[in-house]
């Protein structure tokens, strides 16, 4: 079976992220493979369930910018080149499947809390990722 070629990594943004990315870096330098990075932003409207309709646009540029210069950051100390980093909006699990499909990429990496009971039957993110997902995932435990 051939190495991997093209790795994701799915981050988000929180101080967990490094033990993920420093074991997806660490895989994709074994197996000389590309290495690719995607955080995915919720859009406000999402989670409000509000009545009243609100105008999220600014608060929602300012998300935006920061979570940019986060991503900027994270990419830079891992020597990912700005075309393999992605900044998308929507639900996380889709845009990560999304993302993989169109960048080829054939391991895609997360962090697992390894959850179990009513957490695991509410679902998190790396569970929503591996089902559904058109190539293999990597769950990395976070320690919290
Ligand atoms: P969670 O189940 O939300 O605790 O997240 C587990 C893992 O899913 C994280 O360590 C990331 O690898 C990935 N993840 C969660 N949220 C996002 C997001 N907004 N964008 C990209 N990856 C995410």
């Amino acid at each position: 079976m051939a190495n991997y070629q093209h790795l994701l990594l799915a981050v988000d943004l929180s101080e967990e992220a490094e033990q993920v990315v420093t074991r997806g870096k660490s895989l994709s330098e074994i197996c000389g493979a590309k290495l690719s990075i995607v955080h995915v932003l919720e859009p406000i409207s999402f989670t409000y369930g509000g009545d009243i309709p609100l105008d999220f646009s600014g608060i929602q540029e300012e998300i935006q910018n920061q979570a940019k210069q986060q991503l900027t950051a994270l990419s830079q100390s891992l020597d990912i080149p700005e075309a393999a980093q992605h900044l998308v909006l929507g639900r996380p699990e889709t845009e990560i499947h999304n993302t993989a499909t169109q960048i080829g990429a054939d391991l895609v990496v997360v962090g697992s809390h390894g959850r179990h009971g009513l957490a695991l039957l509410f679902g998190s993110t790396a569970n929503g990722v591996l089902h559904g997902a058109g190539c293999d995932v990597l769950a990395v435990r976070v320690k919290e």
